[in-house]
């Protein structure tokens, strides 16, 4: 009888040993399949750091594959016979090797998925078990329910994977969520972590060069790549940040601070989203920093919460309500994303160090996306589409499954509250609070229809009074209106002019 050869076909953001369809196959006689793109890396314009980081721990991946016996078959961007799409791909190395049986473990984007499913190559289709919750399981969870919660889904990965449980069942410290122990600003004397460094070897050397002669229509800096690559270098990052980060996470989480662009984040999460580092791992070695009293335990449950509750939950909303979901626009925004997001070319301080340090570095943390870049784009009523486009083309870690719900969703509230209970708008207020920005600005955060007042104030009062027949029935936002219907007429009429007058101007393609 005839032995069966598997084709085994890898993306780029499935970069792990032990991924499923990997498993069972024959070294001798099957075939590992990896296939550089131009469709997948330049179907929205991603970072070109983004770019070298895929393709580079790509290309690492695919010799350690072979070192360990596999045969694989790898297809750069420059290969002449390059059909430029993973289908394409896919359907001519089938035909080139005949393989009996395609194997593929599921993606993390649905217009990919389609367009495999309909490539006309039947593919034996493998659960995603890098995930703690398979998207049968979430779904199983959300049956009934009108509206979602994080917290509850979280519980329920909390007691499935046992982290911070105590004896009986209960969470450690007597309660699930430490949220409000991690809102801190940073103080002047406290000192974030030096980040660690990664030296480009031959092969990031040559993606490096390959990304710069072919994609240079993208916005953002090659220069200052420093990622890790390779699984070795992804744990010495994870190590380090163990040892020098973890223990100040906790606090200073929210916290914004001007040229310090990582402050006590991990920059773990694009190397966990292509599959260098494995969740599970991560968030057992921050359950044994806790044990051992290495970090307190608002550090270790924020950590472990944005992994098994956020992330996931994303994730299973994501599967749960693609593709509809990418359309959401529930406010009928259609004002276009202004240039300078592309640029950093904005009077707006906080505006231009978010997006100064995402076009240098592909990154910034996650309250500078949602409460920066991300509240300006809502308060501004840009086409949720457009900034969703954004933040999957600028962000290293930005993958369509990650990226989408949290952007439409959490950012954008577009999806209707299916995802977050309410929009996370905010005045200028929040990010003086929470950062050093407003010291050095152009414009002045105590002003709010003054010529140079902070942008941030009269858009966020605009945003709430043109929504206010959507909004106002929120339990959650009944403060904020108690306190605008509060107000005397003639300051509501100022605000609305100047929100208006700001609004105009960038319809007017101007800048702020
Ligand atoms: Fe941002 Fe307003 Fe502060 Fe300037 S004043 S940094 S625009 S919040």
């Amino acid at each position: 009888m005839k032995a069966i050869h598997r084709l085994c076909l890898v993306l780029g953001d499935q970069l792990s040993f032990d991924l499923a369809s990997l498993q069972g196959l024959d070294r001798e006689r099957d075939t590992v399949l990896l296939v550089e793109v131009m469709e997948e890396a330049s179907h929205v314009p991603h970072h070109p750091q983004k770019i070298v980081l895929v393709f580079s721990a790509m290309r690492h991946f695919a010799q350690a594959l072979a070192n360990q016996g596999f045969r694989v078959q790898y297809v750069t961007l420059d290969d002449a016979q390059n059909s430029g799409s993973v289908p394409g791909e896919l359907q001519r190395w089938q035909a080139r090797l005949n393989a009996d049986e395609v194997h593929l473990t599921e993606t993390g984007d649905w217009r990919l998925e389609q367009s495999l499913k309909d490539c006309g190559v039947p593919i034996h289709w493998h659960s995603d078990r890098r995930f703690l919750c398979t998207r049968g399981e979430f779904s199983e969870w959300a049956a009934g329910k009108k509206q979602l919660r994080m917290e509850y889904f979280y519980r329920e990965m909390r007691r499935k994977s046992g982290l911070l449980l105590n004896g009986d069942g209960t969470p450690v410290g007597g309660a699930w969520n430490f949220d409000a122990d991690n809102r801190k600003s940073l103080p002047k004397q406290v000192k974030p972590p030096y980040p660690l460094s990664f030296s480009a070897d031959a092969i990031t050397e040559q993606v490096c060069a390959l990304v710069k002669a072919r994609f240079t229509g993208h916005y953002g800096s090659l220069e200052d790549f420093n990622y890790p690559v390779t699984h070795a270098d992804a744990q010495a990052l994870w190590e380090y940040f163990l040892d020098f980060g973890l223990a100040g996470f906790g606090d200073y989480q929210d916290a914004m601070a001007s040229d310090e662009p990582f402050l006590f984040h991990a920059r773990i999460s694009a190397a966990l989203n292509i599959g260098l580092l494995d969740v599970r791992q991560v968030c057992s070695d921050v359950e044994a920093a806790y044990w051992s009293g290495r970090v307190a335990l608002n550090a270790a449950e924020g950590f472990i919460r944005q992994l098994i509750g956020w992330r996931e939950y994303v994730r299973g909303v994501y599967w749960l309500k693609m593709p509809d979901y990418a359309a959401g626009n529930v406010f009928g925004n259609s004002r276009p994303l202004p240039e300078f997001y592309w640029t950093g070319d904005t009077q707006m301080n906080c505006m231009r160090q978010a997006i100064g340090q995402s076009l240098k570095h592909a990154y910034a943390h996650h309250i500078q996306r949602l409460m920066v870049t991300g509240n300006f784009a809502l308060l501004a009523g840009i086409v949720p589409s457009q900034i969703c486009e954004w933040y999957l083309a600028i962000y290293m870690d930005a993958f369509d499954w990650v990226e989408l719900p949290n952007t439409l969703g959490m950012v954008m509230h577009a999806d209707g509250g299916y995802l977050g209970s309410k929009p996370y708008c905010a005045s200028g207020q929040y990010i003086k609070r929470m950062s050093d920005y407003c010291a050095n600005c152009a414009y002045k955060v105590s002003e709010s229809t003054a010529d140079n007042a902070c942008p941030f104030n009269a858009l966020y009062w605009h945003f709430l009074m043109r929504h206010g027949d959507r909004l106002r029935s929120n339990q959650r936002m009944a403060m904020l209106y108690k306190n605008l219907d509060r107000m005397p007429s003639a300051k509501q009429q100022a605000l609305w002019q100047r929100g208006q007058a700001l609004l105009d101007r960038l319809d007017n393609g101007q800048s702020l």
